[in-house]
């Protein structure tokens, strides 16, 4: 593993930065003791670069708070590339849920790993993990240790159904999650209500769930109106959307984060709006499963708040939040024939979510590359950033003041050898599911 470089104070400088009322370029940037102590346009000062620990020299790079990955399940790091052409259900019932089945706890450790490792490349510092596999306390527990050593911040929406395949105990679901909640307390690591998805929850536990979540500080999270096989289900079963039913049941608020939201109709946007529900997009994994697009400009027409997630690598088939941020607004703009439906600034700020590089702020903070072919010459920073960019093209990943990455280097991670773990666990998976 590399050597971390000391971390109690960082110079940035030379370079853009992103700051709450624009860019500055060029600009400085001094983290200490896991905050932002000084910043501005210009040089930096004299004296600083001899006071800090790491010194950064950054021309045609620039600064931006960390992303967020505010959806992916890491249990399908070990599931790229299985979707072969399947719409959701028979993607979901012919490879995913027969490959989580088989997962043991060591798998879980190594594919959280690998999904966080991946995020962190690309720049995400805070990520939603909607952590399907449940079968036992140890599978979720590896989730929050991986991130916990690895630095970055972790919601962990321990998922759940109590109906169809795979379906638990409504008491062990409210049980498991109770534990959870007072198990992980900390700033970084946090707990949220994962529902699966509407159509495989009862209303008593959905309900019992989100109390409890509430009660805790947290929120929950559910696939909802993904597919319109989903929505038909919906329909036969509640003879209503699945928002209407949510709704019904008094869980519509602003506590609720949508994921997917696909195909919400007018009455459904005016539903989630008049709730402060947060819409989770996630276009690149609607893309790839041929599920739809996603209403966004109606939604942000009505103030919406939206948030933006890869989903998890079965269905996208990457962790590239860059990549979801172009698609973004590139599907926006097809959809309403709009050039002007979504802006780089608009799109960019989605995967920040109201997070700010600032005078005494967290020194969370991710380093770009710009000096290369396709994002020369720079004419706009956030269009730079949305358009030309991919994930691979982040440098340096600081969170709380640490650095996780430094100049394309993993500290917190053997890479190496995890990725070759990685790869011989997937053999024995493949071969206990029987999968060709
Ligand atoms: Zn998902």
């Amino acid at each position: 593993m590399n050597e971390v470089p000391s971390c109690r104070s960082v110079l940035i400088y030379g370079t853009a930065v992103l700051l709450p009322d624009g860019w500055i370029e060029p600009g400085y940037i001094y983290l200490k003791h896991g905050v932002v102590e000084q910043l501005g346009a210009g040089d930096a000062p004299q004296g600083l670069s001899q006071e800090a620990d790491t010194v950064i020299h950054a021309p045609n790079r620039a600064v931006v708070p960390g992303l967020t990955n505010a959806h992916t399940h890491f249990a399908q790091t070990f599931m790229r590339g299985l979707a072969s052409g399947r719409p959701l259900l028979r993607w979901l019932k012919e490879r995913i849920w027969p490959l989580q089945a088989a997962f043991t706890a060591d798998d879980m450790n190594l594919a959280a790993r690998l999904g966080i490792l991946e995020n962190i490349r690309c720049g995400a510092t805070h990520i939603t993990d909607h952590h399907k596999v449940t079968y036992t306390p140890e599978h979720t527990h590896v989730v929050c240790k991986a991130a916990d050593d690895m630095g970055v911040y972790m919601t962990l929406a321990r998922s759940w159904s109590d109906i169809g395949a795979g379906a638990e105990e409504p008491r062990q679901i409210l049980d498991h999650l109770a534990s959870l909640y007072s198990t992980w307390k900390g700033e970084r690591i946090a707990i949220a209500n994962g529902p699966l998805a509407a159509w495989r929850c009862s209303a008593r536990t959905l309900l019992e769930s989100h109390e409890l979540a509430l009660n805790n500080g947290s929120f929950s999270h559910i696939h909802i109106a993904e597919s319109l096989d989903e929505m038909e289900m919906s329909g036969e079963k509640y003879q209503m959307s699945p928002f209407a039913w949510l709704d019904s049941l008094g869980i519509l608020d602003a506590r609720m984060q949508l994921v997917h939201a696909v195909w919400a109709d007018e009455h459904d946007v005016d539903r989630i709006a008049g709730s402060g529900a947060i819409v989770i997009h996630c276009p690149v994994s609607n893309e790839v499963l041929g599920s739809g697009i996603a209403p966004l400009s109606t939604f942000l027409a009505r103030d919406v708040r939206i948030l933006l997630g890869t989903d998890g690598p079965a269905s996208n088939d990457t962790q590239d939040i860059f990549e979801t941020i172009k698609a973004s607004l590139l599907l926006s703009r097809v959809s309403t024939h709009n050039a002007n439906s979504l802006s780089p600034t608009e799109a960019l700020h989605m995967a920040l979510d109201g997070r700010r590089i600032e005078k005494g702020g967290a020194a969370d903070l991710i380093i770009v590359n710009l000096d290369h072919p396709r994002a020369t010459p720079v004419h706009d920073y956030d269009s730079a950033l949305t358009l030309c960019c991919h994930g691979s093209d982040v440098e340096t990943v600081i969170v709380d003041g640490k650095i996780l990455m430094y100049d394309n280097k993993v500290l917190v991670e053997d890479e190496e050898s995890l990725l070759s773990e990685c790869r011989e666990r997937v053999k024995f998976l493949r071969e206990r599911v029987g999968l060709e």
